[in-house]
C-alpha cells in the first residue's frame, strides 16, 4: 500500500463502506478518466462498467463540459434563485428540460443531488395535496429494497432495512410494499406477466389497508437499481398506473438512474409505458460532471403547487449557474450525438445480446437479465440454488472483477453492470471478455 492509498482513509469517512476495514486495506486512488476508462495513481487502467455510480452517461474527459463550467464561473460563479432573481444558465436548462420531456412536464424544482430531489418530492407531494384541499392525503407508499437516497426523507422513502435500522427510520406516514422481484417471489408455474399483475395489486391492497383518502403517492424506480436490478414484468407498471388513477394517488417515478437514456429512452417511464405525475432526477442530467438534481412536475401537479402560496422549501444551490450550464451542455451532447437513439437502436441490443451469450453458459450464473444499458446476473451455487451466504459470494465475485481492473457492482448476489452510454461495441467485447475471465477465476478459486 502506498502512502497515498493509506492517506485516503486518514481523515475521510467513506459512504456505504466499512471504514475501519478500509483503514487497514487502503483504497485505490482514481486520478483521471477518458471515455469508459479510469486510471488510478498506481498506473492501472480500469474499465468503469458502472459509469461511476450509474452517472457518467457521456463518459469521462469531455472537455466541452469543463469549458462551459469555466466560462460560467468566470462570468457568474454563483447567485441564488430566492430573491426574485434568476440567471441565464438555469433559465436555459429549465427550458431544455421542458423540451426533452413529454409535453405535460413544464415545471422543475432544482436540487443538488438525487437524495435532495427525493426529499423535495416528499415536500412537494404533501404541499400539492394541501393546496388542492386534501391535506389528509399524507401517506407515501414506497417499496422494500427500493433506493431513494440517504437523507432522512430519501432513506425513509427507500426500503433498505439496514439503513432504516441505523437511522431509526422511516419517518411517519411512509410505508412500503413488496418489490416486483419475479426471480425471488414468483410461485411455481407463475408466468412473469401474471406475477407482474399480482405484484402491482399489492399496491391496491396497501391503499385499501391505509385508506385511499390518506394516500398521497406511490414512489418507485422504473427499474430498482441499487436494490439489485429488479426489472418488473411488462404488466406491472400499466397496472400500477391504473390503480393510482382509480384511487387518486400520485405516481412518482424516481428517474435518478433510469433518466437521460439509461433504458434506451430519455426516461424509464417511457420504456415501461406509464406517465408519472412527478419524477425525480439527478446523475445523468450532468453525466456526473457536477452535482445537480431536480423534481419535474406534470402540469396537473404544477397547477396545484402554484395555487398553494409561498413554497416553504429551497436550497442555496437550487438553480446554481455553473451546475446548470454543465447540465445544459450535457443534454445538448446527448441530443446532438443522438446518444439516446443510439442506445435504443444499436448499442443496447448488442450489449444485452453479448451479456446473455457471455454469462448464461456459466454454471454459477443465474437470472441473466438486463434492459437498455443496465445488466445483471446472480452468482449462484448452481442454477436455481443460491449460495448459503449470497452477499458474501457477490462481494467476493465483485472483488475479483475489481482486482482485474473491471468495476462491476454487487448487491447481495447480483453482479451489476451499467457502463457509460457511449461505450463502443469493441469496448463491450473487451469488457465482457475480462468479465468472463474474472467469473471463471471466481469459479476456480471460490466455489
Ligand atoms: N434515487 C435513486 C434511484 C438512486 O439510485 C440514487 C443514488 O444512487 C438516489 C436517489 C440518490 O442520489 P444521490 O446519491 O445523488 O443523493
Amino acid at each position: 500500500m502506498t502512502q497515498l492509498n493509506k492517506a485516503a482513509m486518514q481523515h475521510n469517512l467513506h459512504p456505504f463502506s466499512n471504514n475501519q476495514e478500509l483503514i487497514d486495506k487502503g483504497v485505490r486512488v482514481i486520478e483521471r478518466g477518458e471515455g469508459i476508462y479510469i486510471y488510478d495513481t498506481d498506473g492501472n487502467k480500469i474499465i468503469d462498467g458502472m459509469s461511476g455510480l450509474w452517472c457518467t452517461n457521456i463518459g469521462y474527459g469531455r472537455t466541452e463540459l469543463s469549458d462551459v463550467a469555466k466560462a460560467q464561473m468566470d462570468k457568474l460563479a454563483y447567485y441564488n434563485t430566492f430573491f426574485q432573481t434568476s440567471n441565464t444558465a438555469v433559465i436555459a436548462l429549465a427550458n431544455k428540460l421542458a423540451e426533452v420531456t413529454p409535453s405535460q412536464y413544464n415545471h422543475v424544482f432544482f436540487t443538488g443531488s438525487g437524495s435532495e430531489s427525493c426529499d423535495s418530492m416528499i415536500r412537494l407531494v404533501r404541499h400539492y395535496w394541501r393546496s388542492v384541499g386534501k391535506p389528509q392525503k399524507k401517506i407515501l407508499i414506497g417499496r422494500w429494497n427500493g433506493y431513494h437516497g440517504s437523507t432522512i426523507g430519501g432513506t425513509s422513502m427507500g426500503g433498505m432495512k439496514s439503513m432504516h435500522e441505523q437511522g431509526d427510520l422511516p419517518i411517519a406516514n411512509i410505508t412500503h410494499i413488496e418489490q416486483p422481484a419475479y426471480y425471488e417471489l414468483h410461485e411455481a408455474g407463475e408466468t412473469p406477466e401474471a406475477f407482474g399483475l399480482k405484484a402491482a395489486n399489492w399496491l391496491e391492497e396497501k391503499i385499501l389497508e391505509v385508506g385511499a383518502d390518506n394516500v398521497a403517492a406511490f414512489v418507485a424506480e422504473p427499474i430498482q437499481g441499487a436494490g439489485g436490478v429488479i426489472i418488473p414484468p411488462s404488466t406491472y407498471w400499466p397496472r400500477i398506473q391504473e390503480i393510482c388513477r382509480q384511487y387518486d394517488v400520485l405516481i412518482v417515478s424516481d428517474e435518478v438512474i433510469c433518466g437521460f437514456g439509461r433504458t434506451g429512452n430519455w426516461f424509464g417511464f417511457e420504456t415501461f409505458g406509464f406517465e408519472p405525475d412527478i419524477f425525480t432526477f439527478a446523475k445523468g442530467v450532468t453525466s456526473g460532471y457536477q452535482p445537480l438534481g431536480g423534481v419535474m412536475l406534470s402540469d396537473r401537479v404544477a397547477a396545484g403547487v402554484l395555487q398553494g402560496g409561498e413554497l416553504q422549501h429551497g436550497f442555496t444551490y437550487s438553480g446554481h449557474p455553473v451546475t446548470s450550464a454543465v447540465a445544459l451542455k450535457n443534454l445538448e451532447i446527448l441530443q446532438e450525438e443522438q446518444i439516446v437513439e443510439r442506445v435504443r437502436d444499436d448499442i443496447a441490443p448488442y450489449f444485452q445480446q453479448r451479456w446473455q451469450e457471455t454469462f448464461a453458459p456459466f454454471a454459477h450464473a443465474d437470472d441473466v437479465r438486463g434492459c437498455g444499458m443496465i445488466a445483471s446476473f446472480k452468482v449462484v451455487k448452481a442454477k436455481g440454488e443460491p449460495f448459503s451466504d449470497p452477499a458474501r459470494a457477490g462481494s467476493l465475485c465483485k472483488d475479483i472483477f475489481f482486482g482485474n481492473n473491471l468495476i462491476f457492482r454487487s448487491t447481495v448476489d447480483n453482479i451489476i453492470c451499467a457502463p457509460p452510454l457511449v461505450i463502443t461495441k469493441a469496448e463491450i467485447d473487451e469488457m465482457l471478455a475480462l468479465a468472463a475471465k474474472s467469473l471463471a477465476e471466481f469459479e476456480q478459486n471460490v466455489v
